[in-house]
């Protein structure tokens, strides 16, 4: 017993120690990329059914490694939230971000994602007042996506950031929605402007009977809230059919196109989608 005790010890000490010299390597590359400027914004349409129109983009990091080529943000964006990388690349994001869509049409906005740490730095309202101001972009053509992760932290406090930024003239989305502990008693405290729908429960329409009823509940929820609600990680044409039926407003994911680079912006805006 001593014997295997001692050898899944030290099993668990070599993956450990493997584990945290990776996450050291990637933050020393991380470093490296801010200095360098290696990443590169994607951008994925929000498409409305109702107006069948294409309305945005949501902006989604993309991080050319030397070696290892594309990294995904679900692998760096955690380890640069851990050790405080995520401030200026969140910055760089922003500016990008603001400064890429002031050349497109007017009422095609752009949404950011915002990580906890970021939202809970007290020059964050600054600095998105700071690159609105020097890209010229109109606060409401700028959405701010949160996740209610920013709750954990002291809820007086986010209640007055979430207002600060309101104040802005900037929109507030609640990314992820549903996949918290508690999220209407937020819906309470905050008037957001958007619930984004997240993709595990489109992933089950058509599959599982309780998928449907779980979309009309939120739908008819922000509708008597006046809040609008999109769907992601729409795949095809039966989910959006039946997020159309079920009240949703509107629809992002591969149905309408994966994440573009900015190159293909104009060309998405100029097409929509064929309609
Ligand atoms: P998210 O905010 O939930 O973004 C949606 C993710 O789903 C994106 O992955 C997008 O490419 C992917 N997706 C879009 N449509 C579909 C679909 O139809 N099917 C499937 N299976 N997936 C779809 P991505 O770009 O890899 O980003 C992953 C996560 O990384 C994001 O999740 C977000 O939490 C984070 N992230 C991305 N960019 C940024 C950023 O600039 N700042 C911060 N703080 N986080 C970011
Ligand atoms: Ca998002
Ligand atoms: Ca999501
Ligand atoms: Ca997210």
């Amino acid at each position: 017993a001593k014997n295997d005790g001692k050898g899944n010890y030290h099993f668990f000490e070599a993956s450990l120690d493997e584990e945290a010299r990776r996450r050291r390597q990637l933050d020393l590359d991380l470093r490296r990329a801010v200095r360098d400027g290696a990443f590169e914004l994607y951008f994925q349409p929000l498409y409305s059914l109702r107006e069948e129109r294409l309305k945005g983009f949501e902006a989604l990091i993309r991080w050319h490694h030397p070696e290892r080529g594309m990294i995904s943000p679900v692998e760096f964006i955690p380890v640069a939230e851990e050790t405080g990388l995520i401030i200026p690349i969140g910055e760089w994001v922003i500016r990008e971000a603001c400064r890429q869509a002031v050349s497109w049409p007017d009422g095609i906005s752009v949404a950011v994602n915002i990580s906890p740490k970021q939202f809970s730095s007290p020059v964050l309202s600054s600095m998105i007042v700071q690159a609105l101001a020097s890209s010229g972009l109109p606060p409401e053509r700028l959405e701010l996506e949160i996740t209610e992760s920013i709750f954990i932290a002291n809820v007086q406090r986010t209640l007055g950031t979430l207002h600060g930024l309101r104040s802005l003239g900037v929109r507030i989305s609640l990314d992820d929605f549903g996949t918290g502990y508690s999220s209407l008693s937020y819906l309470r405290s905050f008037p957001f402007d958007k619930l984004k729908i997240d993709q595990s429960f489109v992933r089950d329409l058509g599959q599982q009977a309780n998928a449907n009823a779980i979309i009309r509940a939120i739908t008819t929820l922000a509708d008597a809230l006046g809040i609008e609600t999109i769907a992601e990680g729409v795949e095809d044409a039966q989910q959006a059919e039946i997020l159309r039926s079920e009240g949703c407003r509107q629809i992002q994911g591969y149905l309408m196109s994966r994440p573009v680079a900015s190159s293909e912006v104009l060309k998405l805006i100029a097409s929509n989608f064929g309609v």
